[in-house]
């Protein structure tokens, strides 16, 4: 993609990554909310498509097809975008030559797939499944249904790398499920040294890069990470696919996560010997538009100066949380005191006002779009002592230091003015 020159009068120091990330191609749509630009400060929970991405949409939307079981022109093109679409996703994420590369609807669908896929002898569970408490939901439901284990992070990173450390070394733990940056507070896990101490207690991990994926680049060969999971919609992509790349063995001897159509080898009235690949997991028509506007958005995010798109999160992020700490009664929450490194992601909470209250207001009054609640992750918030939730920023490629400044504002009229 070219890059607009583009720069807002608020950029200063912060001018060359701002210049360089908000190009009118990368720029998501706007939505006019009355008569102010809406601040979109909610990528956290879906990334706006890319214009390059819905361009993309539109062009192999009249190719659409069966595929993989019609011998017509569409359905070749169909079957081609489809497979295409993984390799483009295997070289994404730095996946190893013969990880498999299955799509699904959403990160949630992905962990659910990987919980059919632990290992058996005999058919009994093989060792049990490790995660920490600050996981979203769908890292930590889909573990509940198999033999499991939990540790309570603590409040730094290398102490909850000790106690996962200690726990891994009771043994029995064959998958550490690890989110790789928190959707609360945007803290950034060390995956590769999780990786190397899961596999030094003959673990495997999975990572859920539902949020780390749209902000870094990821390489799961050189981190030695097993499985990798994300989403489309967070990533600047429509709703509706989702992708798990990782190690074949136990994906290829899992039970199938949709039993039907194409999952089979050879399907007998009353038995049937299921396909191994991708294939196993894929039963039924699959979502081509999702799995081809997926790959497309990976590859603009590959293309990327990366150095200028992490510090125009940074100095948004940076902006937003002085700005937020020099206001009176707000607390900026986090998990960690010592982590160093963070996604375009704040977390925070108004003395005094209730967060849905707030985040109604900020929409009503401002324009501003944030998320409020606890963010599908409630053994977390309450531990954070925000049984109540809080409310969370979260920005990305397109957008805008003035997002910040419109959020401050809306927080600063709300201290003056109150509800
Ligand atoms: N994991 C994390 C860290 C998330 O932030 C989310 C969504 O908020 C999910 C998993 C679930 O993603 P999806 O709703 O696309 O399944």
């Amino acid at each position: 993609p070219s890059f607009a020159a583009e720069t807002t009068a608020e950029a200063g120091a912060a001018a060359r990554p701002l210049a360089a990330v908000t190009g009118a191609e990368l720029q998501a749509p706007l939505i006019q909310g009355g008569h102010v630009r809406y601040a979109n400060l909610d990528y956290g929970a879906s990334a706006p498509a890319l214009t390059i991405v819905s361009a993309h949409l539109n062009e192999i939307l009249p190719y659409y097809a069966s595929v993989h079981r019609g011998a017509g022109y569409a359905s070749q093109i169909s079957t081609s975008v489809y497979e295409n679409s993984r390799n483009i996703v295997r070289e994404f994420v730095g996946g190893r030559a013969d990880d498999s590369v299955i799509f699904t609807r959403n990160t949630t669908d992905s962990l659910n797939l990987l919980a059919g896929c632990l290992p058996h002898t005999d058919g009994q569970p093989v060792g049990e499944v490790l995660y920490l408490d600050i996981e979203h939901h769908a890292n930590l439901l889909p573990w509940q249904g198999v033999p499991h284990r939990s540790v309570v992070a603590a409040t730094t990173l290398a102490a909850t790398l000790d106690k996962l450390r200690a726990e891994l070394a009771q043994g029995g733990v064959s998958l550490l499920a690890v989110t790789g940056a928190s959707n609360v507070t945007g803290e950034i896990l060390p995956i590769a040294q999780l990786a190397s101490l899961a596999h030094e207690h003959g673990a495997r991990i999975v990572v859920d890069a539902a949020q780390l994926a749209p902000h870094r680049r990821i390489n799961i060969a050189e981190a030695d990470v097993d499985y990798l999971v994300f989403s489309g919609h967070k990533l600047y992509a429509p709703f509706g696919a989702g992708v798990v790349v990782g190690r074949p063995d136990w994906l290829d001897s899992g039970i199938p996560h949709l039993a039907g159509g194409g999952a089979v080898r050879e399907a007998r009235l009353d038995s049937v010997s299921w396909a191994t690949g991708p294939a196993r997991h894929e039963g039924g028509s699959p979502n081509v538009l999702g799995a081809a506007t997926l790959a497309r958005a990976t590859q603009v995010l590959a293309g990327l100066d990366q150095e200028a798109w992490h510090a125009h999160e940074a100095a948004i992020r940076s902006y937003l949380v002085e700005g937020l700490e020099a206001i009176d009664g707000v607390t900026v929450h986090r998990i960690f005191s010592d982590s160093e490194d963070t996604i375009g992601v704040v977390n925070f909470s108004v003395e005094g006002f209730d967060a849905g209250l707030v985040a109604a207001y900020l929409a009503a009054e401002h324009g501003v779009g944030l998320r409020d609640g606890r963010f599908c992750a409630h053994p977390l918030l309450k531990r954070l002592g925000l049984p109540s939730g809080s409310l969370r920023a979260s920005f990305g490629v397109g957008s805008r230091l003035e997002d910040a400044t419109r959020l401050l504002a809306g927080i600063e009229g709300l201290k003056r003015d109150g509800l």
